[in-house]
């Protein structure tokens, strides 16, 4: 029987041990961790389904652009040996299904609770414990609170005049209907050519009646290279998944994908040439992740290769002019978050397919039937949104939060995240942000770094009730530190230039205009993400403040004393 908060002026016993709120890759995981500690926990899922990105995200062409068998979970030998990936890069549907497939095996749905929108937290400072309310308005209480609410899941719709005039279908790619859409001789529009885009109209193409594409800025995009994986492959991928799983614990960005330790100018331009046309020809991130590192951070470098990229571009699209518009102009390969495509360029060489560049001539509003820009009207049947993410905080700042001293964390981030490694705040104790902003996961194979982040949240956990403490605060030092540090290897990035959600830009979210850079990601790489944290770990976790162990009492046992009990 679930446990009720307790009357005594200022309560004591919250409803619960810990509360997850999310239930994408991050929270499952996190659950499952706890779980098997036997801890008292419960998942606050906003959506009806579990799987995040994968419930979410149902567009045409919406797939994995990590190679399939590294993003799955590393943690169960069974699981790696059960599950058959189908596509090197597989598509949503399967991604969602390898989710619930994990959620069965390992009996976690009957610690979720979905339709459970969480809209605020409060720090309760009498009873060391959050204080969360629902959208239906009920209220539930927890100890701990760790929020894998993803750094990709607050959509945001363009600002554009008169979109609830418009009469037909129209959605933003997130919210894409779960039943199918009658896409079959209609007239589509897009807006928007950033990752998302980029996968939704390479796959509208063909499915489409015709397409008109509206593009603000293009993106430098590489071709995802696909393909099948055959039974055989997945036995030898299975022999296998100790070493890879090795190697993304070894690379930068958690991937197969090292950069090549060569330096760019040490070489040749032929051999250049070589390793790039190897690179494009081969599946995934390679050709940004595999690269020379100079393309990074060397302006004369990164020019280089975006040439031998906007080459390839001239090469795949007919019409010269589309082909010139499609390449970027103000800013070079792989600065920004890099698309990965299939037969994207090719799409615009096809009769029904049209690019309307609205840097030259703007939106200026949606219509009943259709698009108006500064040129010319259009009509459409269906107008889909491809315009991305308010990311990495968004998520946060739709929640209110509230920590100790009534400071919303809106507040106290509103220039960009201050965090102690990602995954504590100081001023909001007992809550952990896994896999958070200023983390590890965020620039790399996200399962590789939630894994890592959830392992070390479980240990700090076990840690706080082995000693028996009921609160937990990063320091206000120990964050200063951190985020100096973030921010301080942006400024040897050329990305610190770059309009894109690395560096928070998002012209759809007031005061994320561009001007401003929010030090969102780490980007020191994995290894040394990892590194640091356990060296924090080792040594009693430094930067962070324990309170005394409680005394037992004789009221009720507490959550705390009964975790306790579970880990010792
Ligand atoms: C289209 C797309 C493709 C991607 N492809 C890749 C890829 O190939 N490789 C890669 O590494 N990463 C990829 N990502 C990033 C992806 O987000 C991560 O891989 C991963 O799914 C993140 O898991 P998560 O659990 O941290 O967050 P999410 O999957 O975003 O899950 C967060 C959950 O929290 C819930 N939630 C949020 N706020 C609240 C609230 N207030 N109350 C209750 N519930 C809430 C949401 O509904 C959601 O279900 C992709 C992202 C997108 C959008």
């Amino acid at each position: 029987m679930e446990q009720q908060t307790s009357a005594r002026g200022g309560e004591t016993t919250p409803q619960h041990e810990v509360i997850i709120i999310g239930a994408g890759v991050g929270g499952i995981y996190q659950l499952y961790r706890l779980v098997q500690l036997g801890i008292d926990v419960t998942v606050l899922e906003g959506a009806a389904g579990l799987g995040g990105t994968w419930y979410h995200n149902r567009y045409p062409g919406c797939r994995f652009d990590s190679e399939s068998y590294t993003y799955g979970y590393s943690f169960s030998k069974e699981l790696l040996e059960e599950w058959h990936w189908k596509e090197r890069f597989s598509g949503q549907p399967e991604n969602l299904r390898y989710l619930n497939y994990v959620v069965e095996k390992f009996d976690l749905r009957k610690y979720m609770q979905f339709n459970c929108l969480v809209t605020s937290a409060k720090f309760d400072e009498a009873g060391t414990f959050w204080r969360l309310r629902l959208v239906d308005g009920r209220e539930m209480t927890c100890r701990f609170l760790l929020t894998a609410i993803g750094l990709l899941s607050a959509p945001t719709p363009p600002r554009l005049k008169g979109m609830e005039t418009f009469e037909g279908p129209s959605f933003h790619t997130y919210y894409w209907p779960q039943e199918p859409v009658d896409l079959a001789g209609k007239k589509v529009a897009v807006i928007g050519t950033g990752a998302t885009g980029v996968q939704v109209i390479g796959a509208l193409a063909d499915m489409v009646g015709d397409l008109t594409v509206f593009q603000r800025r293009p993106n430098w995009c590489a071709p995802l290279n696909n393909g099948p994986i055959s039974d055989a492959e997945m036995a030898d991928i299975r022999s296998r998944y100790g070493e890879i799983f090795d190697k993304c614990a070894r690379s930068p960005g958690g991937f197969e994908h090292e950069p090549d330790r060569r330096g760019f100018y040490e070489v040749s331009r032929e051999e250049r040439l070589a390793l790039w046309d190897r690179l494009y020809g081969e599946p995934g991130f390679g050709i940004w992740l595999s690269n020379f590192r100079e393309i990074f951070v060397d302006e004369k470098a990164n020019a280089e290769f975006s040439e031998y990229i906007a080459d390839r571009i001239r090469k795949r699209v007919h019409d010269p002019v589309v082909a010139e518009k499609l390449i970027p102009k103000d800013h070079g390969f792989g600065i920004q978050r890099v698309p990965m495509e299939t037969r994207y360029y090719e799409a615009y060489n096809k009769p029904n397919v049209h690019l309307v560049d609205i840097a030259e001539a703007p939106i200026e509003c949606i219509t009943r039937t259709g698009i108006r820009t500064t040129e010319r009207e259009y009509d459409f049947d269906i107008i889909v949104y491809a315009t991305g993410f308010d990311a990495i905080t968004g998520g946060y700042d739709r929640i209110d939060i509230e920590g100790v001293g009534g400071q919303k964390l809106r507040d106290k981030w509103q220039d960009g995240p201050i965090t102690y490694l990602g995954m504590q705040i100081s001023g909001f104790p007992n809550m952990v942000t896994i896999a958070g902003p200023q983390s590890g996961s965020a620039s790399t194979n996200y399962p590789r770094g939630i894994e890592v982040g959830v392992e070390w949240v479980t240990r700090l956990l076990e840690y706080v009730w082995k000693h028996g403490y009921t609160r937990m605060e990063a320091t206000r030092e120990a964050e200063e530190r951190w985020t100096d540090h973030v921010a301080q290897m942006y400024s040897t990035m050329l990305m610190r230039k770059a309009k894109g959600w690395f560096t928070g830009y998002n012209s759809n979210v007031e005061g994320h205009e561009h001007g401003r850079i929010r030090y969102f990601v780490y980007n020191g790489g994995s290894p040394k993400f990892r590194a640091t944290i356990t060296d924090v770990a080792d040594h009693g976790y430094t930067g962070i403040v324990f309170d005394e162990p409680v005394v037992p009492n004789d009221e009720a046992l507490s959550s705390v004393q009964r975790a306790h009990q579970r880990v010792s």
